[in-house]
């Protein structure tokens, strides 16, 4: 647990402006979302409108011309690697543009800003600061927090329970029978224990695969290892119960291994990291796991499920004895809204927020306040229409990204297309109920927005959608 001398010497840490002496507040802002959920756009896309003071209409410090600018700063932790803003940016301004890749592991940056206050008059003197320091990690490592409080033989039971299910056949199958030539009560060794992480892996991974039902067990750094692939804390596989189990037997080993994995990986990270957080966005990639259909709907609700756990307190969050400083607002974000014509923006946000109720039927977040947008932090389309057999569709322009197949068309990735991407259900229950009546979506991965828009001061627009909105729930109450 977090001393409270811990506690103070963070407060002062956040207050320090170390250069000047001066006292700076400090907004810790977490990013996270399942692997391709849009972080790293999401990050890109708000550092550089901060930075070139972009076009965000909606974001109050800015509309009311207060927000004088932002420079970014050297990170005061100097052992946590930097989110690599310049080459992400690099990337998406390209010619040709791509989009860069996401995130594996945990980066963080920090933003000074400057504005003036509300209570600001010409002729005051000095315009007021803030630390802006983002956070990014990947969703997959809030999966861990209920391992916290499991032992190894009781996440052993559950994690078999489902691999043997009929369900997960095609995927377990391979680990189920390497595990079967195993006796865990043989001497312990390396050889076995690799062997046997390296199935269970495997099977964690397939489960991900497009179209596979199954994208959320933990242990999460499985999944995205960020600097620990291969280390010892990760080489563990569950394994099933024994009668009196040898110091010396492979079943002490993993027992021991996965004991770590808890006090070393996963503990230092919620202790060091989340914990910290003064706000939060979890990006949610809805239209992916609607277009997959039903079994996917219902793995995103259940990782949704596992991911807000984190954020709740209470009894059932192991955490709830460390939480001191408390997260007082999470935003929601479905992404990648631009694959949409912006009359299905609403129903995205609509099926969102049936997404998280269910998610959280059972809790709530004390004191934090929620908010859900469906945005897109880097717009890739345009709108436009077509006559279909006398009917008018709504349709949306872009470049596909080279490869993709389409209506027996192959893309090259140069050229335009423009097409009916299918609308969103106005019953939001039709995509959860097999009522017949499913959602079909034509859902393309289109190139970063080419030909980029310069403004009045020379820096390069990054076009959006409602992501204006996001930014001004997240820090807009901090410049006030
Ligand atoms: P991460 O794994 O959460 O960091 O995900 P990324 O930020 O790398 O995003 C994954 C992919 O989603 C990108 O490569 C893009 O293809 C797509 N993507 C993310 N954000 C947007 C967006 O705002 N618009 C569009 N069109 N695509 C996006």
């Amino acid at each position: 647990p977090t001393s409270i001398v811990d506690e103070v010497g963070l407060a002062l840490a956040n207050l320090a402006d170390t250069a000047t002496g001066a006292f700076v507040p400090t907004l810790r802002l977490g990013v996270t979302g399942l692997s391709r959920a849009g972080k790293t756009i999401f990050i890109t896309a708000l550092v550089h409108n901060l930075l070139t003071s972009g076009r965000l209409a909606g974001f109050a410090p800015m509309a009311e011309g207060r927000f004088i600018g932002a420079r970014l700063a050297e990170y005061p932790d100097a052992t946590i690697p930097r989110f690599a803003y310049e080459q992400h940016l690099a990337s998406l301004t390209a010619d040709p543009p791509h989009w860069p890749e996401g995130t594996r592991r945990i980066s963080q940056l920090r933003l000074v800003l400057k504005y003036h206050s509300k209570r600001w008059r010409n002729g005051m003197r000095n315009p007021a600061t803030l630390n802006l320091d983002i956070v990014d990690y990947p969703g997959e490592w809030l999966l861990d927090l209920p391992l916290l409080s499991q032992s190894f033989q009781e996440w052993s039971t559950e994690a078999l329970e489902r691999a043997r299910r009929p369900a997960s056949q095609h995927e377990a199958g391979p680990f189920l029978s390497v595990l079967e030539g195993i006796d865990p009560a043989k001497p312990a060794s390396d050889a076995d224990a690799e062997a046997l992480a390296a199935a269970f892996t495997q099977y964690l991974r397939l489960s991900r695969e497009d179209g596979r039902a199954l994208s959320t067990l933990p242990p999460g750094r499985f999944l995205m290892p960020g600097d620990l692939e291969g280390s010892p804390a990760l080489t563990f596989a569950p394994l099933p119960p024994q009668k009196g189990t040898d110091r010396h037997s492979l079943y002490h080993m993993l027992e021991q291994r996965f004991e770590a994995y808890k006090d070393q990986v996963v503990r230092p990270f919620f202790k060091d990291h989340f914990l910290r957080l003064d706000r939060q966005v979890v990006l949610v990639d809805a239209l992916r796991a609607l277009n997959a259909g039903p079994d996917a709907i219902a793995d995103l609700e259940s990782a949704l499920t596992s991911v807000l756990s984190c954020f709740r307190q209470g009894e059932q969050n192991p955490l709830s004895r460390l939480v001191s400083r408390r997260i007082d607002r999470i935003l929601f974000a479905a992404t990648k809204a631009d694959h949409l014509h912006h009359t299905s923006h609403d129903r995205l946000e609509t099926i969102l927020n049936r997404l998280l109720s269910s998610a959280s039927r059972r809790a709530r977040f004390a004191g934090a306040e929620t908010k859900s947008i469906a945005l897109a932090a880097i717009r890739a389309t345009r709108e436009g229409s077509i006559t279909e057999n006398g009917e008018e569709l709504p349709t949306i322009i872009g470049t596909p990204v080279a490869g993709q197949h389409f209506d027996g068309t192959t893309y090259d990735g140069k050229t335009d297309i423009a097409f009916f991407p299918g609308d969103l259900p106005e019953r939001t229950d039709s995509v959860f109920e097999d009522d017949g009546n499913e959602v079909h979506l034509n859902f393309l991965r289109f190139t970063p927005p080419r030909r980029l828009q310069r403004a009045e001061n020379g820096e390069l627009i990054l076009p959006h959608i409602r992501f204006d909105r996001a930014v001004d729930y997240l820090i807009g109450d901090w410049l006030k």
